[in-house]
């Protein structure tokens, strides 16, 4: 049986149908409706719709693919919900519901992150090793967890979201940190210094342009830095210390095999330069190796862990 993933981002909606051996059978990209929830639902439902038609040429029947969602958000287990999406016109609906109803079938929603690490668990950066973290560094933060190939879920669906705790070990003003990382910039959530508003691709950005005054984006950032600038530079070590702390507390409370990064700033090389070395030396175990790879799938990752939400013996 094939199996469609559809990754519901904020700007663009992806689709991917796989044949039941994992191979790719079609692929389309279409914008996302925005502040519009119906229309979501029938752009998606569209987009299952050519990929049916399209993979039945190629010896599938049409409408019995399965089909797995990846949302920036997740479902409440508690209301059955969105909730948490930064896709904010999702949030209060039964989106696994109602598209279960437009598609005739059964859907699979998870969130984004988790899909991520459930691609790269399956034949990617985490092929292989029994627990696997992954973190989307983008506009946000984000956390999987995979053991032995399940996502792990949690009570509230919220397992593996690390980017609203606080910052770790926080350090006065000095050499190292121009500014006081206590109490830390306001976030979204409404708490304040929350990691994700440090080790996101907005956190570097805000954070060079509180130390520079020079509003940049965090690709200008690491563009700069590749090219000798010195402030740049201290941003991005500023950057990769402060998310080595992040996740020394992953590394403390779960020791996984492997942590992958995708999103944006997962093509930053320097991260993996010098992360694992930064990482050890704030770990609790003082021989801490853990390898830190980018997503082998980068930014495909999502839609195929959104197909892979239904296994192949199911
Ligand atoms: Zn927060």
């Amino acid at each position: 049986m094939a199996r469609i993933g559809i990754d519901l981002g904020g700007t663009k909606i992806e689709g991917l149908a796989l044949g039941a051996d994992g191979t790719e059978l079609a692929r389309r990209r279409i914008p996302a409706p925005r502040d519009d929830y119906r229309a979501t639902l029938a752009a998606v439902a569209g987009l299952v719709d050519w990929l049916d038609q399209t993979i039945g040429t190629a010896g599938e029947p049409p409408g019995t693919a399965s089909v797995g969602v990846g949302i920036p958000g997740v479902v409440s287990p508690a209301t059955g919900l969105v909730k948490n999406a930064n896709s904010t016109w999702l949030i209060g609906h039964p989106l696994d519901r109602d598209l279960a109803a437009a598609l005739g079938r059964p859907v699979r929603l998870e969130n984004d992150a988790n899909c991520l690490a459930l691609s790269e668990a399956a034949d990617g950066a985490g092929a292989n090793c029994r627990t696997v973290f992954a973190a989307i560094l983008g506009t946000g933060c984000g956390g999987g967890l995979v053991i032995d190939g399940r996502i792990v879920t949690g009570r509230h669906a919220s397992a593996g979201e690390w980017g609203h705790g606080p910052l770790p070990w926080p350090q006065p003003a000095g050499p190292r940190t121009p500014e006081d990382e206590r109490p830390g910039p306001a976030c979204y959530c409404g708490r304040q210094g929350c990691l994700e508003t440090w080790i996101s691709g907005t956190g570097l950005a805000d954070d060079h342009a509180r130390i520079t005054g020079r509003r940049l984006t965090a690709v200008e950032v690491a563009t700069l830095a590749a090219a000798g600038d010195e402030p740049a530079r201290a941003a991005l070590d500023r950057h990769a210390d402060r998310l080595a702390r992040g996740l020394a507390g992953v590394v403390n409370l779960l020791d996984p095999d492997v942590i992958v990064l995708g999103g944006g700033l997962s093509n930053m090389p320097n991260l993996y330069e010098e992360l694992p070395a930064r990482l050890a030396a704030w770990c609790f175990s003082p021989d801490v190796t853990t390898p830190i790879r980018p997503a082998r799938h980068g930014d495909s990752s999502g839609v195929r862990g959104a197909a892979w939400l239904w296994p192949l013996e199911t």
